[in-house]
């Protein structure tokens, strides 16, 4: 076995036995991998329950009161701090603790409350939005999942108030993308009760004004000499921390404090371990699901504020004897953010719905809204800054302060194109191996063998022969749900036909993956757009309302949606994958392929 495929093997056995633990339901992602709707997990749209309701309203009126009178933005990004009022402030109205379970100290809230909680954060400053997600989503997140009744109890009081802060330590120089790489080591004491830590994270959010970090470091696994990542609960007073640059100057986010440290010889009591030992990676990646939901909030949050500015601006200034919102060029711009900013709170939703109700695998579900939130949020400020033309341009707006916050969005907690291919695989998986028990038993018929390929084979026929029915309750949206019924029959058709032409090939054709990918993560959020639709057009009815909702921003989502998926499956056979690869292969200095 050459160098390459040892490491693939690896790869494919971390992602093995990091995904695929055992038999689970099908999530709505995975379902239209296979030409399934499966509808109970993104219709009705999902609502907060009233009793929750009640109390997120005044959360969130307080929230609002607070934000109005304390948060300054512009401050913050100039200062590149947060003041301790601003964090005192978010304790006391509950954000920092706010799915945190009250007898700990917390709000007790659902993500899909939570989620709203962070829109409206993310609405007004990109460094107070991941200042909260890198405390509450991820840094005590593992604490929150994972966590003994003891550990909870004797971490999370502090924390849910805002008196301590969390950070999550993953990333490392050799551990970005690669996230599995984590080289920092632990090595067990001889009596086991401690670990001793070595090693340096890097771009760690947090990491100097946080009091407790959750890190990930090796830990060898017992009775054999390979090792594992554990997560650990480390303490910045602990003999051995040393923080290497506490405020790493930075383009965005100036806000936070983004660090790099050094753990020599720390010795870690065996109690702080979160999980099981040697699932650190699992603890890890599921942390980071929640942290890509609520990266979706705050998008959201950020696309209805370049929306607001983009129209008061379009309203306001005038050429040509004309105000800018008279112009076609311009309106094309504004009616594709209230589109985009329509999916991008109903795909936020939907996912954090998927959470709330215990789906156990949303991974592909939370890497779709991460990926294409933060891709809309990127347009979004750009044709909002082209909107303000040369005004833009000058920090006396907020607008260049959020195109530099908003850049790192597609790189952190995943960056797009890992989360691209990742969509593409691990939704492929389920009829690769269909398709694999067909070839197999092909190729060595035995009795059992026979059995599974049939089962596989019917399976496979089964969704190629049906057009999946998508079970809107209003007959203005029929229409709407047939495309979308024919669409999901056409992906799953061209995903049968790529895993059929290419096999195990396409593990490594990104440009492949990236179209079906698109194609899902578009079938997704019309999906959302159109549940979501389908629930206002419901409420109005039920409250007699003489006119329906104006649904023209959701329906342009709809065709333009359709029009992308459209494209991305005609790419998949008419494309110049070969012409820029080589193009690209000769730039590289790499060999022709
Ligand atoms: C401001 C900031 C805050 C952060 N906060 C935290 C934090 O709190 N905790 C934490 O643990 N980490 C944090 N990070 C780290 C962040 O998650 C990483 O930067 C991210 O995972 C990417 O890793 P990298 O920067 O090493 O880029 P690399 O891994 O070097 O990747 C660079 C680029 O290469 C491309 N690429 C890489 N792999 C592939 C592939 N397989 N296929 C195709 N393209 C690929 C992508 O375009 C990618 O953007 C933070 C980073 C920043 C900048």
């Amino acid at each position: 076995m050459n160098k390459l495929d040892a490491q693939r093997q690896k790869e494919i056995q971390q992602a093995e036995e990091l995904l695929f633990a055992g038999p689970q339901a099908l999530g709505f992602a995975k379902g239209l991998f296979h030409g399934h709707f499966v509808a109970d997990w993104v219709m009705p749209y999902p609502r907060i329950p009233a009793v929750q309701q009640t109390e997120l309203d005044k959360s969130l009126a307080e929230l609002r009161q607070f934000l109005d009178e304390d948060l300054d933005p512009a401050e913050i990004d100039r200062q590149a701090d947060i003041p301790r009022k601003v964090i005192d402030g978010l304790g006391r109205v509950g954000v920092l603790g706010a799915t945190a379970l009250v007898e700990y100290g917390g709000r007790g809230f659902t993500q899909m409350a939570n989620c709203k909680l962070l829109e409206e954060i993310g609405r007004r400053c990109a460094s107070t939005s991941v200042f909260v997600n890198a405390h509450h989503s991820i840094g005590i997140r593992a604490l929150l999942l994972f966590g003994t009744h003891e550990q909870k109890q004797k971490w999370l009081p502090k924390l849910v108030t805002g008196e301590e802060l969390g950070a999550f330590a993953l990333t490392e120089q050799e551990a970005g993308s690669d996230a599995a790489n984590v080289q920092m080591q632990a090595r067990p004491t001889d009596d086991g009760a401690h670990f001793i830590l070595n090693g340096e994270k890097r771009y760690i959010t947090n990491a100097a004004i946080a009091h407790v970090l959750t890190v990930m470091a090796r830990t060898p696994i017992p009775g054999s000499d390979k090792t594992a990542i554990t997560a650990f609960l480390v303490t910045p007073d602990m003999p051995g921390f040393t923080m290497l640059d506490a405020r790493m100057p930075k383009m965005g986010i100036r806000g936070t404090a983004t660090g790099r440290f050094a753990l020599r010889d720390v010795k870690v009591p065996r109690e702080n371990i979160l999980g099981p030992p040697g699932k650190g990676l699992k603890v890890a990646l599921t942390v980071l699901d929640f942290g890509r939901t609520t990266f979706g909030a705050c998008c959201t949050g950020a696309a209805k504020t370049c929306l607001r500015l983009a129209l008061e601006h379009a309203n306001r200034r005038k050429q040509f004897n004309k105000t800018l919102g008279e112009f076609d060029l311009v309106k094309k711009k504004i009616a594709r953010m209230a589109a985009d900013a329509y999916a991008m709170e109903a795909m936020t939703t939907i996912t954090a719905s998927l959470i709330d109700r215990g789906l156990e695998d949303y991974m592909i579900e939370t890497a779709m809204l991460k990926v294409f939130t933060t891709e809309r949020l990127w347009e979004c400020i750009n044709e909002a800054f082209q909107i303000y033309g040369g005004s833009a341009y000058f920090v006396d707006l907020p607008l260049e302060r959020m195109l530099r916050d908003a850049r790192i969005n597609q790189i952190g907690e995943g960056s797009n194109e890992v989360l691209t291919s990742f969509i593409a695989l691990v939704g492929m998986r389920g009829p690769g191996m269909e398709f694999k028990e067909i070839y197999d038993t092909m190729l060595k018929p035995t009795r059992a063998g026979i059995g599974r390929a049939w089962n596989a084979g019917m399976h496979r026929l089964g969704a190629t022969v049906r057009v999946p029915d998508i079970p809107v309750r209003s007959t203005e949206l029929r229409s709407f749900a047939n495309q979308l019924g024919r669409l999901i029959w056409r992906f799953n058709f061209a995903v049968n036909r790529a895993l059929i032409t290419y096999r195990e090939p396409i593990l490594d054709m990104q440009l492949v993956q990236e179209r079906i990918a698109g194609a899902a993560m578009d079938l997704f959020a019309s999906t959302c757009v159109l549940s979501r639709q389908d629930a206002e057009i419901q409420l109005a009815r039920r409250n007699g309302d003489s006119a329906p909702p104006d649904h023209s921003a959701a329906d342009l989502f709809l065709r333009q949606s359709f029009r992308r998926i459209r494209r991305f499956l005609g790419g998949l056979t008419d494309n110049d994958d070969k012409s820029l690869l080589a193009a690209a292969n000769a730039v590289l200095g790499k060999p022709r392929s």
